[in-house]
């Protein structure tokens, strides 16, 4: 007889670290497709969160489909374990980050693994190009309207444009502007309360961010050009339980 099915499960779902610095155990993968949401690239394998973020996805892509809104494409999510990408971005280490596409679909199933990302900036005019619509608006504020999203991070243009489009809106604090999100967003949820090892972010800075502070990183126009990441590997000290379990 098996034994094994006596003794109680030792590992559970978890983000253990930061965001920039952890791994995660017992995570789920997103499924390939499903109500509103198609994964691109899953030759990569990086579809695999806790069970709040592919829930917060699924949910999410429901909310897609009865607006009417064509199926979001889902990028980025973490490795199986977490852990640093061998390329790519810092984050998304703990499995409560992911990367939501932009560009309007659709896109043919062939083309899943392979298309490209457009943006939604022209970066020498400083201006948003006329692939940013009302569709690409309204993703992002179903995508901010869940409690469970700590920050969602977007270009500086698009921080504007949502705070002109939905000015009263009691999620825009969450949308923070940052450099390299101009062809997706970043959704980040916060901790989730029973994973005791799981290291929040620093609140947000109080307020909607559309007064002084999204002013002044519009002026910043230097970091405009920076894309989604560097490609030099990104190594950094993991917590000790995240160790032996993440192969770096
Ligand atoms: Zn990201």
């Amino acid at each position: 007889m098996l034994i094994s099915s006596f003794i109680p499960r030792l590992v559970w779902a978890q983000a253990v670290g930061g965001y920039a610095a952890g791994c995660q155990f017992d995570s789920q993968a997103l499924p390939l497709q499903g109500p509103g949401f198609k994964v691109i690239r899953a030759s990569r394998e990086r579809f695999y969160g806790q069970p709040a973020l592919i829930n917060y996805l699924q949910v999410l892509g429901k909310k897609v489909q009865q607006a009417q809104l064509p199926s979001m494409l889902i990028a980025d999510i973490a490795m199986e374990r977490g852990g640093p990408f061998p390329y790519g971005h810092r984050s998304h280490q703990t499995g409560l980050d992911a990367d939501i596409w932009l560009r309007s679909p659709p896109v043919p199933a062939h083309q899943l693994e392979d298309i490209p990302e457009i943006d939604m900036v022209n970066h020498s005019l400083y201006t948003l190009t006329r692939h940013f619509k009302d569709q690409q608006r309204q993703l992002i504020a179903l995508a901010a309207t869940d409690p469970r999203v700590s920050r969602i991070f977007v270009h500086p243009l698009i921080k504007q444009a949502m705070c002109q489009a939905y000015p009263h809106a009691p999620w825009l604090p969450r949308l923070r502007p940052w450099y390299g999100h101009s062809g997706h967003f970043h959704v980040r949820l916060h901790c989730p309360k029973e994973d005791i090892h799981c290291v929040p972010q620093a609140p947000a800075p109080p307020g909607t961010g559309c007064g002084s502070e999204l002013t002044s990183w519009l002026k910043d126009k230097t970091g405009a050009l920076s894309t989604t990441g560097s490609r030099t590997p990104y190594r950094p000290e993991l917590p000790l339980r995240c160790q032996s379990w993440v192969k770096q």
